[in-house]
């Protein structure tokens, strides 16, 4: 047994250099690695934090997705002359036929007021020829309300920061739904697709 020791020992003594050499190793590698996952934590805590807007000049919607929306009509007293019918066809005044129908018209004589269903930002503001001027809202929760059919006076243009019953234009014919006569073609986007904006529209509305 004490030869063992002994032997030991003498391993020991003539191995003491590379014994140093491999624990200063270690603990360098151990450091290392330790270093490395701090910067790997903190990293993720920088990213968790949300970017800030630094530029305030350029009006935002906000993007909290959990906003109740509830829309005030486009024209005050319209009827509803054509509903929102994506799964169905109606009938097509100007071009004859059965076709579907992707927004609302509210029909109303020309040179009424159009306001702004919900408070937003004015995304676009086109003149076209098949659709008369179209004026596209920006709105939270992805949502975009677009108005087609108004006359070409622009009463707002874009990055215009509108409240829920601003006027933003009046009522027009176009080319479109000629056959329909004076009206308003309202439509709403969500993330960039059409939808039915029935449901947005309180008891009130049409
Ligand atoms: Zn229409």
């Amino acid at each position: 047994m004490k030869n063992f020791f002994r032997k030991v020992g003498r391993f020991f003594k003539r191995n003491a250099y590379a014994l140093a050499v491999c624990g200063c190793v270690v603990l360098v590698l151990t450091m290392v690695s330790i270093t490395a996952a701090s910067l790997i934590n903190s990293s993720n805590q920088q990213s968790e934090n949300p970017p800030v807007n630094s530029d305030q000049n350029i009006p935002s919607v906000p993007s909290d997705s959990s906003e109740v929306i509830v829309f005030g009509l486009p024209i005050a007293d319209a009827n509803v002359s054509k509903s929102y019918a994506e799964d169905h066809l109606l009938e097509d005044l100007t071009i004859g036929g059965w076709q579907t129908h992707q927004g609302i018209d509210f029909k109303a004589s020309a040179g009424t007021s159009v306001v702004a269903v919900y408070d937003g930002v004015v995304e676009s503001v086109e003149n076209s020829m098949m659709d008369g001027l179209v004026v596209t809202i920006r709105h939270a929760n992805n949502l975009k309300s677009v108005y087609r059919c108004l006359d070409t006076d622009a009463m707002v243009q874009a990055n215009d920061k509108v409240t829920k019953g601003q006027e933003i234009g009046k009522v027009s014919t176009n080319l479109t739904e000629k056959g329909d006569g004076a009206h308003l073609h309202f439509e709403l986007l969500e993330n960039d697709k059409l939808i039915d904006p029935t449901p947005y529209f309180d008891e009130n509305g049409k």
